[in-house]
């Protein structure tokens, strides 16, 4: 059926439940709506329907600091999440897209350049409120840190994007803000010495917090969009942190794990206002890129691989995307081995749009014959569904399709998203 796309803002738990009720009574879709910052589609509504946005159910419930915790309602953003919890001495550790809000962040199993340090989204919300697709409202786990109690219910809820129900209450993890930290470059002869150094950092038993990867041509978007003179050759940036003597120490072994594959031009700094202009820029490469083209959009692929597969899929890639007539800049989270590519293409022409999802594809398909995944982070959406088959095979689908039916009949939730059209019993 197709209605038309009607939206709606919700300011309560009980408000969306009785939204989401009359909507299964009547069989119209749904589609939740945190900050729309996803980038693979995840929030069209190819039937039309009813969009709940979320974005003024943002309030504080309770911060628990001696169990270093916070329950939240979903559509607080991480940024004014960490404003609000700074004067604590803790902060949250995901940081996806800057206006991403908790409940989007949940329900597409984000995370960001802190993961290689403290996990995804997964690894850090103890447990949710959720109104199903018949407008039950369920608790899925205790406040416990920990719980072998039953089915686990909230990691089933993370990264459904939408399709099994409308998050309302999130409660999360928090971590102490760290006495200390520094943050480092460092440049390279070539994208493979960066991935390599990366490698060589994680296998050190080093734990940094972050290890991001640019090549020449994100660093140069990077200097015309924010009038910098970076060195436009790859780059790795790193944060270390603990203590001060503890976080120089670490600075001190990666430079010479570092020097040892080529690398140059080491520098950290420990200035918090420097420390935040850098990562403020690398937060912002993806619009930088259209510094470049202005007028072009963007495809951006999201592959991960396991690690010791990172430096051989960047540069395989590499090749590809140097040899195509489209301008494509590379940035990784590289010590999770999740690696992006931006590729900017014209939308008015058809080769272009052919070319980006050639290149797309090239890298998706050569990140699965390496055991890896189509998606590290984005999510599915509507971009990524064409994967998903050859990525788990049909019996983990048909999987996935009996849990949505038991838990949404109607499939009035996110219809169209995540699921294979074609997977049936
Ligand atoms: C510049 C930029 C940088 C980015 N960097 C990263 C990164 O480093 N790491 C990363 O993982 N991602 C990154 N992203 C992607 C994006 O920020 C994440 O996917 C984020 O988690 C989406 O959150 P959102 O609130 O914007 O969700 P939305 O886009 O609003 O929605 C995403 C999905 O969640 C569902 N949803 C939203 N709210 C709810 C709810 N309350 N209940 C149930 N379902 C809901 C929607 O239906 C949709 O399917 C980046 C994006 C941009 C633009």
């Amino acid at each position: 059926m197709k209605v038309n796309h009607v939206p709606t803002y919700t300011m309560s738990e009980d408000e969306v439940s009785k939204i989401v009720k009359s909507c299964d009574t009547h069989k119209v879709p749904i589609v939740p709506y945190g900050g729309a910052t996803s980038i693979e589609g995840h929030t069209l509504s190819p039937n039309g329907g009813v969009c709940i946005d979320m974005s003024m159910m943002n309030s504080i419930k309770a911060l628990h600091i001696e169990d270093m915790d916070v329950v939240v309602e979903p559509g607080i953003g991480w940024m004014e999440l960490n404003e609000y919890l700074e004067p604590y001495g803790l902060f949250f550790p995901l940081d996806p897209g800057p206006g991403a809000t908790i409940g989007g962040m949940c329900a597409t199993r984000c995370s960001g350049s802190l993961a290689v340090r403290y996990g995804t989204m997964r690894d850090n919300v103890i447990s949710l409120k959720v109104v199903l697709a018949n407008g039950d409202i369920v608790k899925t786990a205790s406040r416990a840190r920990k719980s072998a109690a039953g089915y686990d219910l909230t990691r089933l809820v993370i990264g459904s994007e939408g399709t099994l129900g409308v998050i309302t209450e999130v409660t999360l993890r928090l971590q102490k803000i760290p006495q200390h930290s520094v943050v480092a470059m460092c440049n390279f002869p070539s994208i493979k010495d960066a991935a390599d150094v990366a490698i060589a950092t994680m296998m050190s038993g080093i734990q940094v917090s972050r290890v991001e990867l640019m090549d020449e041509v994100q660093v140069k978007a990077i200097n015309i969009a924010n009038g910098k003179d970076l060195p436009e050759i790859p780059t790795l940036m790193f944060e270390f942190i603990g203590t001060e003597a503890y976080a120089r120490e670490q600075t001190q072994i990666v430079q010479k794990i570092a020097a040892e594959h080529n690398g140059s031009d080491f520098v950290f700094a420990e200035d918090p206002e420097a420390k935040k202009d850098l990562w403020k820029i690398r937060k912002e490469a993806l619009w930088a890129c259209f510094a470049m083209e202005p007028n072009f959009e963007a495809m951006i692929s999201d592959v991960c691989v396991p690690l010791s597969h990172l430096a051989e899929l960047i540069s395989r890639s590499k090749q590809e995307l140097d040899a195509s007539p489209l301008v494509c800049t590379v940035i990784a989270h590289a010590g999770d081995g999740n690696f992006h590519t931006v590729i900017l293409f014209d939308p008015n022409i058809e080769e272009h749009r052919q070319e980006a999802e050639r290149l797309n594809k090239f890298m998706v398909l050569t990140a699965l014959s390496m055991e890896g995944t189509c998606t590290g982070e984005h999510g599915v959406g509507t971009g990524k569904v064409k994967y998903l088959e050859k990525e788990l095979g049909v019996e983990a689908l048909r999987t996935m399709k009996r849990i949505k039916a038991a838990l949404d009949p109607n499939s009035i939730m996110n219809p169209g998203k995540l699921i294979p059209p074609h997977i049936c019993f």
